[in-house]
Formats: C-alpha cells, structure tokens, sequence
C-alpha cells in the first residue's frame, strides 16, 4: 500500500514542525479546566500571535460590545474556549510562513483563507451556533493543507496548481494523482499528529467532498458541508474566475443549505464586508487591505451583474418555455377535436398512416375499430342539439377510457368514432369490442326530465398482415364494411372482418 503523503514527507524530513504555543494550547486543551493564568502565559511566548487575535477579536466580524486589549479580557468576553481556538488557528498557520515558494500565490491563499474562515463565522452563527468557534477555526485551517505543500514540497506543489488553474480540473483530484492524498487530508492527518481535536480535524479531511464519507457524527457533517461551501465563497472573493465560481456556489448551496441565488449573493456580501478589518486584524504581508476590498469587491460587484445576467437568461428562458407551451397548445388544438377532446379526424389519418407502416415494418397485427352510435340523429329531433353533444362528450370519455397504452381514440365524424389499436390481434378486438359495446349502451345523460341512452355498432378490422394490403385506406374500408353488416345485424353489437 502506498504510504500516505504525510508519512512520505515524514521519511523525507520535509514536515513542518509544531509550533510551541499551538502544542501548549492543546495541551491546555485537554484538561477540562483550562486555567486562564496559563493560557496567557502560553501566548506571552508569542506577541505577534496575541496582536493577531486581539485584532481578529475586535473586527466587525466578532461584533463584540467594546474593544478588547489584552487575552484576559478576551477571554471574559469572548469566552476560553473561543480564545483557545483563536490561538490555535493563529499559531498553526505561523508553522509555514516562511514564504519558500516564491511563486505560490500567497495572497490569495490568505484572502482565500479569510474569507473563508469569515463565512464560517457568519454562517455559523446562524446555522451551528454551538461550534461558531470551531466554525472559524477550520475556516482558518481548512487550506492549510496548501501552505505546507507550497512551503515543503514546491517544486511538486507548483505543476499541481498550475494544472489546476490551466486546465479547470478539480483540485483535489489533481492532488490525488500526485500525491495519492488531497492537501485536506495532509492537514488533517499532520493536525491529528499535533493532537488537535478530532473533530476539527475530520471536518477538514472532509470537506473537499463532504458525502464522500458517512461515518461522520452530524455536527461535523455540517461543519464539514460549510466549510466546502465557504471555501468556494472564498476562492470566488480572492480572485477566482466569476462565472463558474458563481454557478457553484449557487450549486453547491442549494444542495448542502438549501440556499437560493440570493441567499449566496448575501453571504457574499457579508463576507465581503468583513475581509478588509479581518485582513487588517491577520496582517497579510502580501495584501494590503485596500487592494484586497478592491478585488473582493470587484467580485462581489461581477457576481451581482452575473446574478443578473443569469437572472435575464432565467426569463428568456422562462418565456422560451412560455412560448413553447404556447405552441404545443396551439398544437394540441390542431389536431384534437373541440367538443369531446379526443384526436380529430386528421390525427386519426395521421396516425393510422404511421401504425400501418410500422405494422408493415415488424410484423405485427394491426387493429381497428369504427363505431358508430345507433340512431343518432333522433337524440337531436327528440331531446335537442345540446343533448346531443352531451351525449357525445360522455360517449368519447368512456372510449378514451377504454384506450389502454398505445392506442388512439379519435372522433372519425359527427357521432362516429374511431379506436387504433396496434398489435393487437382478433380475439382482443372481439372482447375490445364487447366491452365498449356494454359501456357506451350503459351511459345515460337527462334531457327535460327525460333519460336518454344509445347503443352503438363497431365494425373491426383484424388486419393480420400489413404487408399484403395495399393501404391504411384499405383498412378503414375493411372496417366500414364490418360496421356495415353490425347495423345490418341489428345494431347494438360488433363485427369483425380480417385482413392480409
Ligand atoms: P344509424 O343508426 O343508421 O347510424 O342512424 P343515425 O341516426 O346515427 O345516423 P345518421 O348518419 O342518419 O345521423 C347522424 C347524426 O349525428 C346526424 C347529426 O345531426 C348528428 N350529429 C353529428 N355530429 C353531431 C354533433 O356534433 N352534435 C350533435 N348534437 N349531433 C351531431
Ligand atoms: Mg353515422
Ligand atoms: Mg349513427
């Protein structure tokens, strides 16, 4: 088995070492009564790292009520916990900045980095309010991964991210063909061997896919599903290319948090906001607040105008479909017929055309059946027209009805009516037609207090082999003649004639 990337660059002597005071605070970490004396003294070792966190502490993004100066009020305020966390992410992150890799691009990882760790915070307030300090811990650590192979492996690292930025490829698998491993699993296997907490650390190897594994406990699937989701805030508001980056925050948004387009557009705003005062708070050696507002916000101001421009494309798309809809009814009304709603004559043409052909094509029988209603003509001399057309709306439901899957119901003419039934062969058009016969004979309609009712004759045709006949016309007059001799039987009952 191949050894993992850690292990690897373990061998070769190419890790980073822990730094003193994020060994200390875990350490601190895991006796349950953290003594508030020494976590200062722990930080003492490191002003830089206090400076950081007191700043962090006093950005917008923290809200707090009145500024703080030094950890003790830190911790009264914000809490040990939150303090401890806080520390932990400055003082992991100060492992690796040595700025070896010239060419890594460092100052999109650290805008990457804040944004990212900023909607956490945001989102966390409102959705996992219990973890909002681990929310903007694995902010912070979540593209550590990143800085340790920049700074340890570069000459590796580089073609990597290269590749990535040319070609489009998700990261994470670029990583794994080179390394077997993504940077998010580096992170979370070099930050378990520091011993910090597991859920941090899992919630890290995890978010670059967060269904990939189920064994998670649910709070850090969602940590785990928040972070995937501000990380890719935050490589949109670093810099990252617009229209995709957009596409996939609204994607991955309303998979994971059931966010709409302007859900994300707020996100992003808020996040925005904050960057400038959290970039000032970090320090960042390689971008000065204002550049980074300026790029954050020219993004933000591109996602506005794309939210935009996808919103014109959702409506002409909306009306496409409108039009479309439009056409299909006018469609629909052209070859249906307006009184009983079934297909009208030029469709049954139509189709008995394509029935017949495909009957001649494979072989298969093809049936039909003409019926026409038995004296008719004296429900409109005895009852009245509109009695009449009641009687034949109910008439073609109960035909419709009787359709099964693949067959036609059509009006043929005034009350002659038409079934296509392909593949179907004489004895299941005998019994086809015994049970319209029953159906139709049983449909009563009320016309001046009087009950009205009409059998009706079938005539059908069996046509065994389309190949020996000559048309779909002749089918029909095959048809016709079988309706001829039912009215000639007696009305009220069916006949069928065979064909080919
Ligand atoms: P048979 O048993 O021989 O078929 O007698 P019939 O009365 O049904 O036949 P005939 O062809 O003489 O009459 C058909 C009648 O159907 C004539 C016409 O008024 C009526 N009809 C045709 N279309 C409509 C319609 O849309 N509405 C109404 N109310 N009647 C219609
Ligand atoms: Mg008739
Ligand atoms: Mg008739």
């Amino acid at each position: 088995m191949r050894p993992s990337l850690l292990q690897e660059l373990a061998k070769a002597d190419q890790l980073p070492s822990p730094p003193a005071v994020a060994l200390r605070i875990v350490e601190l970490n895991r006796d349950d009564q953290v003594d508030i004396r020494e976590l200062t003294e722990a930080l003492s070792q490191d002003p830089a790292l206090v400076a950081k966190l007191l700043r962090t502490a006093n950005s917008s993004l923290f809200g707090l009520p009145r500024e703080i100066s030094n950890i003790r009020q830190a911790v009264l305020i914000l809490g040990l916990r939150s303090v401890n966390l806080l520390a932990l992410s400055f003082s992991v992150l100060s492992t690796v900045m040595r700025g070896a890799d010239s060419t890594f691009d460092y100052r999109y990882f650290w805008t990457r980095t804040i944004a990212t760790a900023a909607g956490m915070r945001l989102l966390a307030e409102r959705m996992l309010p219990t973890l909002v300090d681990e929310a903007f811990l694995v902010g912070m650590l979540g593209g550590f991964g990143q800085l340790v192979l920049a700074e340890c492996v570069p000459e590796r690292y580089r073609p990597v991210l290269e590749l990535w930025r040319n070609s489009g490829y998700p990261l994470h698998k670029i990583e794994r063909d080179e390394f077997g491993s993504t940077n998010a699993e580096l992170a979370a296997d070099l930050l378990t061997s520091w011993n910090l907490p597991a859920r941090i650390c899992n919630t890290i190897r995890h978010h670059v896919e967060p269904d990939g594994e189920t064994s998670q406990n649910p709070g850090e699937h969602r940590l785990a599903e928040l972070l995937h989701f501000c990380s890719i805030c935050g490589d949109l508001l670093s810099g990252g290319e617009v229209v995709s980056g957009a596409a996939e925050i609204e994607r991955v948004g309303a998979q994971y948090l059931e966010f709409d387009r302007a859900d994300c557009c707020d996100v992003l705003l808020r996040i925005q906001e904050s960057l400038p005062n959290l970039a000032l708070g970090l320090e960042l050696r390689t971008s000065d607040p204002e550049s980074l507002a300026a790029i954050s916000s020219q993004a933000t101001r591109l996602l506005v105008r794309e939210s935009l421009a996808l919103n014109e494309q959702v409506r002409a798309v909306t009306s496409q479909l409108r039009e479309l809809e439009e056409r299909s009814d006018l469609e629909l009304r052209a070859i249906s017929d307006p009184l009983t709603g079934l297909r009208n004559r030029g469709f049954f043409d139509e189709t008995l055309e394509v029935e017949f052909e495909r009957a001649r094509k494979n072989g298969q029988p093809l049936g039909l059946l003409l019926l026409d209603l038995d004296h008719f003509k004296s429900v409109n001399d005895e009852h009245g027209h509109q009695a009449g057309d009641e009687m034949l709306k109910q008439i073609a439901h109960a035909i419709q009805e009787t359709a099964e899957e693949g067959e036609e119901a059509c009006r043929y003419g005034g009350e002659e009516f038409a079934l296509i039934c392909p593949g179907a062969t004489p004895e299941e058009l005998e019994a086809r037609m015994e049970k319209l016969r029953e159906r139709i004979f049983a449909i009563e309609i009320s016309a001046h207090g009087e009950t009205v009712r009409r059998s009706v004759s079938i005539g059908a045709c069996a046509c065994w082999n389309a190949k020996a006949v000559t048309n779909p016309a002749a089918v029909v007059a095959a048809a016709d003649r079988a309706l001829y001799r039912a009215k000639a039987g007696g009305r009220n009952c069916g006949r069928l004639v065979t064909l080919g």
